[in-house]
């Protein structure tokens, strides 16, 4: 077992029942304390931001191979990631030590705690990576079989090739944007009607994709493949992803070569990076794979995560109402074969990189993550508890993704991916 996520380590911290940051979580994010002009990286225990900056500057991860603050006053984690596994490896690590209970009278001390603690509302949460690249896999079978009856052939949904590699497409993570941050309805080509020239205006269609994204933790040279034995250790952690999306936009757009502008307006992540360690005590098996996949596919471990998630709607003003709940666990392709497939040409990643699952629905009605299969593209609206209906998101409806793995022991949680939906501006 990794040492920092033993269950019984208890913290000399204080946390609240049910957070989503105990001792054994120790997520990677980046922060701006509101009475401070730069960033920093930090991790967080309960509600407690730690700020990674000032512990090194104290020069208590020299023996780790950090000599100075620099690695973390930074803007994003791209450059300790790019350390390496033994390195996050160690400093979470060290953070577990520290904050151990059963070390508080080495670590309580004034020398030590001066300076390196912020409530979570003394700070701003930053975008924890820069990515320069984007990729949306399409990995949720009840996801693909209800685009398939919605778009498709209702007695075959599933595309001949999609149980034989994990599909995606390359995004845009120039617009990528942590929680928190709004997004413009976006304005485009809509055809209102079949066999009739589109016009140009506002989307009518927002929608959300519930999904999780892994980032990359290293680098590959191009030529390069990435065997799924050593998939893991390319992936440094897991956040939270909606990936909104204009389905008129995309309707019109996306034949023949895939989604385009429908997609590239916005994807929001939730700010904390969660370690593909912490997450190892809830790995599950998959669902079975049939046809048997290529042998350069086949994953002998359990390669799925056992991660609750829901999405929220908020109209402006009112208290969020769920609206789904899924699971990580059913995605059909998991992150090490999706991670695998992307190099088998030999592209080559980089630290950083954005790796989204695609939208995680669930086998029943309740667990469809995105409103274009919740309300069966407009045909059955939701009502939400002030008897509004909503087929697609309204101007000012805020949008929350929350995730959370869960044993008898512990909760390793994301937080949220939270945004609103501003209105669209039209030319002049
Ligand atoms: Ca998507």
């Amino acid at each position: 077992m990794i040492k920092a996520n033993d269950p019984s380590i208890k913290t000399w911290l204080q946390v609240k029942d049910g957070s989503d940051f105990p001792i054994q979580n120790i997520p990677f994010g980046i922060f701006k304390p509101f009475n401070r002009t730069n960033p920093r990286a930090g991790t967080r225990i309960g509600d407690h931001v730690i700020d990674l900056a000032a512990i090194a500057e104290k020069g208590y991860f020299k023996d780790i191979e950090i000599e100075s603050g620099e690695v973390f006053y930074r803007s994003s984690l791209n450059e300790f990631i790019a350390l390496g596994k033994p390195v996050w490896q160690a400093v979470r690590e060290r953070i577990s030590d520290i904050f151990n209970h059963a070390n508080e009278e080495i670590w309580r001390t004034e020398d030590f705690t001066d300076g390196i603690f912020y409530d979570i509302s003394e700070v701003e949460m930053l975008m924890p990576v820069e990515p320069g690249d984007l990729t949306d896999f399409y990995s949720s079978l009840e996801h693909a079989t209800n685009i398939g009856k919605l778009f498709g052939n209702p007695k075959d949904p599933i595309p001949e090739n999609w149980r034989y590699m994990p599909l995606g497409y390359h995004g845009k993570a120039s617009s990528v944007v942590v929680s928190g941050t709004s997004v413009r309805r976006p304005l485009g080509q809509i055809q209102l009607y079949e066999d009739e020239t589109p016009d140009f205006g506002p989307s009518h269609q927002m929608d959300f994709e519930l999904e999780m994204a892994f980032i990359s933790g290293g680098k590959t040279r191009p030529g390069e493949r990435i065997p799924i034995d050593h998939a893991a250790d390319f992936i440094f952690g897991l956040v939270l992803f909606n990936d909104l999306s204009a389905r008129d936009i995309q309707q019109w757009e996306q034949n023949p070569l895939g989604p385009f502008l429908s997609k590239s307006f916005g994807s929001v992540i939730s700010p904390w990076v969660v370690t593909l360690d912490a997450l190892e005590p809830f790995r599950v098996e998959g669902p079975e794979q049939e046809p048997e996949v290529f042998s350069y596919l086949s994953y002998s471990h359990p390669g799925n995560f056992n991660i609750r998630l829901e999405a929220l709607m908020a109209p402006e003003g009112e208290e969020p109402h769920r609206i789904c709940r899924s699971n990580a666990k059913f995605i059909y392709w998991n992150i090490f074969q999706q991670l695998t497939h992307q190099t088998v040409n030999g592209c080559n990643i980089n630290v950083g990189d954005l790796f989204a699952t695609g939208t995680i629905s669930g086998p029943t009605h309740g667990a469809f993550g995105s409103m274009l299969e919740l309300t069966w593209n407009g045909r059955k609206p939701i009502v939400l508890p002030n008897g509004e209906h909503r087929k697609y998101l309204n101007d000012n409806d805020t949008i929350i993704i929350r995730g959370h793995a869960e044993n008898e022991k512990v909760r390793i949680g994301f937080g949220e991916a939270v945004t609103k939906i501003l209105p669209a501006v039209e030319f002049e």
